[in-house]
């Protein structure tokens, strides 16, 4: 079978059109529910006729880290992404990454255009395409800026008339619908043989599994999705991260204020924390999640570990190397210590730096701890029996999809 090493791990290239999907946000209790309910029927199906399973995602469980996993087949250590936020210890600078400048391998969608397979990669988002589209020779585009594609800068043009509709608002669950729609149309239209597709988790951070808005969002899901099998595609999707309420019974946000707190107690200036989340392109989740990183500027970082772990509703607090070890992060990236909130609490850094107002009376839902780790793995194909075999003597990753799908399918 032709092939190409990616990071150490081997890919048969493509023998039928194959699609595989980032459902962000998609916690496993929304599969759970959906099926239950009759809301997503065509992946109820796979459970008979495909591969249906839980996979763990990457720590932190955000957006960017876990996205790049999966188009590279590796963790942040090899990668080199571990947050959407940044500070960057050698000048102080506090960024936000919104290209590929700070990945430090290439990606397995590229490395499968350059062995000449027609590869396609679309986004909600537009902050994440730089990096899923690293070096990518094929078709790459957002739908936030569907209108703006060119095929110079974008390998396809007129995106919004082969949708049939203009682009929908930027904070919407068409977004990512849109995403679905134009992979389905690059697929019949055989523009692609390789697709990934990432959507965004703009529902999931609204609305609790059996809500209504989430029904009604991954009932379309789940219809696109039927449609690419009927397409002929090989269909694969992960999730890169779960999400839960963290919200208090009062409906106000469970957040810790990390930074204020540890410096109540070790004077002004004595940290700062970093929220990894933090995202000026989105509102709904006001930069809180349940993971951050600490830096000591004074004082003994295991002083303010011993403090931080006192707190009601951390889950762990670990010194900087030993997360990297035990999460296979890039260790120099890492923070003195970072904290972790239970699965009902954020820990944000001062009350001035979240702007909640863009809950606009929601509970608040996020993730970025353990009890996000575990995400749906699915697949419209049943494994064969190596991969099979593998499944069931080491945990699955959420950054093995693309290996299962070209490699360990019937
Ligand atoms: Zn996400």
């Amino acid at each position: 079978m032709p092939a190409v090493d990616v990071n150490r791990r081997r890919y048969e290239l493509p023998n039928q059109p194959t699609v595989i999907i980032c459902f962000d946000g998609c916690d496993p209790a929304y599969i759970r529910r959906g099926m239950a309910d009759g809301v997503m029927p065509n992946t109820a199906r796979l459970v008979e006729t495909g591969f249906v399973a839980y996979a763990q995602a990457v720590v932190p469980t955000f957006t960017n880290p876990n996205n790049v996993s999966i188009v590279t087949g590796v963790p942040p250590a090899v990668h080199g992404i571990s947050g959407n936020y940044i500070l960057d210890r050698a000048t102080g600078e506090r960024r936000m990454i919104t290209d590929a400048r700070l990945m430090r391998c290439g990606t397995i969608l590229a490395a499968l255009a350059d062995a000449g397979v027609k590869v396609a990669v679309v986004t909600a988002k537009d902050k994440l395409l730089k990096m899923l589209a690293r070096d990518l020779r094929g078709i790459a585009f957002s739908s936030e800026h569907a209108d703006r594609a060119t095929l110079a800068e974008n390998g396809i043009e007129n995106v919004e008339a082969m949708v049939g509709r203009p682009k929908p608002d930027q904070y919407s669950a068409d977004l990512s619908l849109f995403v679905l729609e134009a992979g389905l149309h690059l697929l019949r239209q055989r523009r692609a043989e390789l697709l990934y597709l990432s959507l965004s988790d703009y529902v999931q951070h609204a609305w609790a599994p059996g809500e209504p808005e989430a029904d009604a969002f991954n009932h379309e899901v789940d219809k696109l999705i039927g449609q690419m099998i009927g397409a002929g595609a090989l269909l694969g999707f992960v999730a890169d991260h779960g999400m839960n309420d963290k919200a208090r019974p009062d409906g106000t946000p469970n957040v810790i204020y990390l930074q204020e707190e540890l410096n109540a107690v070790f004077g002004d200036g004595a940290v700062s924390v970093i929220c990894p989340i933090t995202d000026p392109f989105v509102r709904h989740h006001g930069a809180l999640g349940s993971f951050v990183r600490v830096y000591a500027h004074r004082a003994d970082p295991r002083a303010m570990m011993a403090a931080t772990a006192a707190l009601p509703g951390v889950e762990l607090v670990i010194d900087g190397k030993a997360a990297a070890r035990r999460f296979e992060l890039p260790e120099d990236l890492e923070g003195d210590f970072i904290a972790l909130g239970d699965a009902g609490t954020v820990i944000g850094s001062t009350r001035a730096e979240h702007d909640l107002s863009g809950l606009s009376g929601h509970r608040l839902r996020s993730h970025g701890g353990l009890a996000e780790q575990t995400v749906p793995f699915v697949l419209s194909r049943p494994l064969n029996s190596r991969y099979a075999e593998i499944a069931t003597t080491r945990p699955l990753r959420n950054f093995d999809i693309f290996d299962h799908a070209l490699n360990g399918t019937f």
